[in-house]
């Protein structure tokens, strides 16, 4: 029996290049969660806002996944915070689609607010039930990030209304769930944690020795490795103020940046490079900072292998796919004890936790991980552990099917009968 699920995530598409400022952690949950759902015998439609005009409307992308790229405005790149007008033209596409299939999917997983919302609609045309992974919370991210918050402010009450109507709502880590009830009032009873992972085929540990030299890199420096989307709100200038306190110290330290718009460090593509250039041009350091620019995947081992020390200084981070990797290569990580981090990285076991915008207080634990290396060590021994155990895709797949096969049709449920259900469906669309 086929059980075909509707992913949508209208904004983060699996087929985007990550590392810019609107493709991170989202494009590669989505990415990951759908092929390692498709190895456990869904079939899968990822939905996703047509952003070119070169590739087909469907994408068969993986084995038992379509890409299907629906027309929703222009078809070019648009920022994020633009995107929301375009949403009733995506979910009458989505329905139109739906209709077209035969009505197959037994539950959607939306993935973002504008998504969401999306899947609140057709719930209430074809009756197709749906979960809700949000990423990341309107009011949270308000509050940290205030007047710099550009989506528009109609957000939270798409929020609050598909809390009320989702079947269930996916919180990733203990402190999205405290968020979704005490700024959403959201019901507990419909809030289901489970975290996103990491794929150990392609995150695995390296010599240190051997990625150092493979990427040119001095063997004997303190190298700390930041990685991720280069926005300001992940706090790229505190490890920046951090290495100049520790230079103030007389401590010698290389701070790696990954990420940024292209796989040359361009400053006038990244404005966030510009920014964090001056800052180390300012603070007397530019010579220590060696920004690096986006990588692909399949080189991330290589950065994470050869840092001593990975570094995550977000001033919020909904969940934070980075310190996982970071931990899957047997790197200590230091992160703000903001959202995911404080709940993948244990506090003095797997790394250390500070408070977000204070360098002093970052430049301490790494200044302990400079002067005593074996304790980077144990903590980088232990991380590798916890995310094995934890945070594989595998796991969060198994832990997310056993939650749609709570909402969705049984999957035990003879073909007859799912037949009239799904005619049910139909006759109520
Ligand atoms: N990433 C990448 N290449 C880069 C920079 C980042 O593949 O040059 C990936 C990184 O490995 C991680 C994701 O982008 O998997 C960022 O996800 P995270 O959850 O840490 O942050 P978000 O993007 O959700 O803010």
């Amino acid at each position: 029996m086929e059980r075909r699920l509707a992913l949508i995530s209208e904004h983060a598409s699996p087929l985007a290049v990550v590392g810019g400022v609107d493709a991170g952690g989202q494009n590669i949950a989505v990415a990951e969660l759908a092929q390692h759902l498709a190895r456990l015998g869904y079939s899968i439609d990822i939905f996703t806002r047509r952003e070119d005009g070169i590739l087909p409307e469907i994408v068969h992308w993986r084995p038992g996944i379509r890409v299907v790229q629906v027309k929703a405005g222009p078809a070019r790149v648009l920022p994020k915070e633009e995107i929301l007008p375009l949403m009733g033209e995506f979910t009458e596409n989505v329905i139109g689609f739906s209709r077209r299939e035969g009505h197959p999917y037994l539950l959607i997983h939306a993935h973002f607010f504008m998504s969401a919302l999306v899947a609140a609609e057709v719930k209430k045309v074809l009756g197709i039930p749906f979960i809700v992974t949000f990423h990341a919370l309107g009011k949270v991210r308000r509050m940290s990030q205030g007047d710099g918050d550009r989506f528009p402010p109609e957000r939270l009450s798409i929020e609050e209304r598909v809390i009320r109507e989702a079947d269930q709502v996916i919180a990733l880590c203990p402190q999205d769930r405290e968020d979704l009830i005490a700024l959403y009032e959201a019901d507990p009873a419909r809030i289901t944690v489970i975290p996103n992972g990491f794929d150990p085929n392609e995150i695995y540990r390296i010599r240190k020795e051997t990625a150092r030299r493979l990427l040119g890199l001095d063997p004997y420096e303190f190298i700390i490795l930041q990685l991720g989307r280069m926005v300001p709100r992940k706090g790229i200038d505190n490890v920046v103020q951090a290495v100049r306190v520790l230079d103030d110290a007389g401590l010698k330290a290389r701070l790696l940046v990954v990420g940024g718009e292209s796989d040359s460090p361009d400053p006038a593509a990244t404005p966030e490079i510009a920014r964090l250039q001056r800052l180390a041009a300012s603070e007397g350091i530019a010579g220590q900072v060696t920004f690096v620019g986006r990588r692909d995947r399949r080189q991330l081992r290589y950065y994470y292998g050869a840092s001593d020390v990975f570094v995550t200084t977000p001033w919020y981070e909904p969940f934070g796919i980075t310190p996982l990797e970071a931990m899957a290569c047997g790197v200590p990580v230091v992160g703000s004890a903001v959202g995911g981090i404080k709940h993948t990285v244990v506090d003095g076991e797997t790394g250390f936790l500070v408070p977000p915008k204070d360098p002093v207080a970052l430049a301490e634990k790494l200044e302990m991980l400079l002067r005593r290396p074996e304790i980077g060590r144990m903590m980088g021994a232990r991380g590798l552990e916890r995310v094995h155990a934890e945070f594989t895709w595998e796991k969060v797949a198994c832990l997310t099917s056993g939650l749609y096969e709570q909402i969705g049709l049984p999957q035990t449920l003879p073909l007859e009968i799912e037949k009239s259900l799904r005619l049910e469906l139909r006759w109520s669309a």
